[in-house]
């Protein structure tokens, strides 16, 4: 097989470098790809003129090369139809339509569909006029989340103090247009308490298939202080859902979500990120994504077993035949530190150069780049979140301690990273917290 992975972050990295450890792949193209993917893989190549969102390229290059399969990492180009215009062009796509990737493009329309379909998530309502929205507001008493409807890059949810912070908010986001089109319309929700969890989901339309659920940190200092960023770090699997809390996701969230999809004839084939609450009342959506997490991505790949085929996985999910795919999961724990560029996610330096000492890595440690090019025969950091270190691990811990020996191994001018890993997980027992500090 010859894939085509569009992107250029770390989940793509993730995903290309999973991708060329099946036998049956030729040839990774990564569309345009980072300096990790080029380097240190001769079966992954960097197509670096196809830019992600250059739909209109890539489709040149598809009907010339005849990839067997697109796997399509970020959102954008497939809220703007990518997955239309291959199929058009007969080459599978793991990946939802345009149609089924309003479930990411519009929370509006995802916020709605769950209503049609009984799937539990907070009390809402859609508003296009901001004195209506207002009016709305006046006439609540509980804490609201404000969320732009469109894609906002990960920008668009405010959670107000108070009802005056609430109305700036959606002046903002409705009259002054901070997140542009994003905010035409926004949802009004019902905040909520509790765990997170994500869970990303294989399907074909018809079957969905989980890996293990992980947890986020998303904001930039340790103790999960200062601004939201893309996502400092991961873990997986969390505690927080057990066996039996992820079959009642499964049955009362995740499959009636794709049979509801299939119903109102938006079957989706590719990866379903569902984001969940677990609240005092059960499991609630805060979120749909209709693709990869980014660092979820990272830390959840390295837990498929060996002889799991993710091309031929992913394939099974373009062609509705998932079901006759066995998806085997390690009995072990994975772990993710993101490593930013010193100001991130404000303003931050471009060009210096990494240095890595992949040799002296431990077995079972990955270290996947986001954002990196190479310049001149060295890789140099171009991007806020720069490059990640996974380890997997039989315990939680020992992945931690690991992903931090990984973090060790890579070196650049100001270099940042968040200390406490994983430290929901740990915050029941101090000792084995007191094991995760960084020395
Ligand atoms: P979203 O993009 O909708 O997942 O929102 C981004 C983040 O905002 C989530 O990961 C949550 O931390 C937070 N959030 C979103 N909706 C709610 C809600 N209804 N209640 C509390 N926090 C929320």
């Amino acid at each position: 097989m010859r894939i085509l992975v569009i992107g250029n972050g770390g989940r793509e990295h993730a995903l290309a470098w999973k991708l060329a450890e099946s036998e049956k792949v030729k040839k990774v193209y990564c569309a345009p790809g980072n300096g990790g993917t080029e380097t240190g893989n001769p079966k992954i190549e960097n197509l670096p003129e196809l830019k992600v969102e250059d739909i209109y390229s890539q489709i040149i290059w598809a009907n010339t090369k005849k990839p067997d399969l697109v796997v399509v990492g970020p959102e954008v180009p497939l809220v703007y139809g990518v997955e239309n215009q291959f199929r058009k062009s007969g080459i599978p796509v793991f990946g939802p339509s345009k149609e089924a990737a309003q479930m990411e493009g519009s929370k509006a329309f995802s916020k709605d569909f769950m209503k049609r379909h009984n799937i539990p998530t907070a009390a809402y309502e859609n508003f296009t006029d901001f004195e209506k929205a207002k009016e709305y507001l006046n006439s609540i008493n509980h804490n609201v989340v404000i969320k732009a409807s469109g894609l906002a890059a990960g920008k668009g949810v405010i959670i107000p103090q108070n009802k005056e912070e609430a109305i700036a908010a959606i002046k903002e986001i409705m009259e002054d247009k901070v997140f542009g089109s994003a905010g035409n319309e926004v949802v009004i929700e019902e905040y909520l308490e509790g765990d997170e969890l994500s869970i990303l989901s294989f399907c074909d339309g018809y079957t969905i298939k989980s890996l293990p659920p992980a947890q986020d940190h998303k904001r930039i200092f340790d103790g999960d202080q200062g601004p939201n960023t893309g996502g400092m770090g991961c873990y997986a699997p969390t505690r927080v859902a057990s066996k039996s809390v992820l079959d009642h996701v499964h049955k009362t969230i995740l499959q009636p979500t794709i049979d509801g999809l299939r119903k109102e004839k938006l079957p989706f084939r590719g990866c379903l990120f569902t984001g969940l609450m677990m609240t005092k009342d059960g499991p609630k959506v805060l979120e749909y994504n209709v693709r990869f997490g980014d660092p979820e991505t990272q830390t959840v790949l390295p837990l498929i077993s060996k002889d799991t085929d993710l091309a031929e996985v992913m394939l099974a999910c373009a062609n509705g035949c998932l079901d006759a795919v066995d998806i085997k999961i390690d009995n072990k724990f994975a772990a993710t530190v993101v490593v930013a560029a010193g100001g991130y996610p404000g303003s931050y330096k471009k060009g210096d150069e990494i240095t890595i000492d992949k040799d002296s890595l431990a077995e079972g440690t990955h270290i996947f780049h986001a954002g990196t090019t190479s310049k001149d025969g060295k890789i140099v950091t171009a991007g806020g979140r720069v490059i990640a270190a996974t380890a997997t691990a039989d315990t939680l811990e020992e992945a931690v301690k690991k992903a931090y020996e990984g973090v060790d191994k890579i070196k650049f001018d100001g270099m940042f990273f968040r200390k406490d890993i994983a430290h929901r997980a740990f915050r029941a027992s101090p000792a084995a917290a007191q094991s995760l500090t960084y020395a």
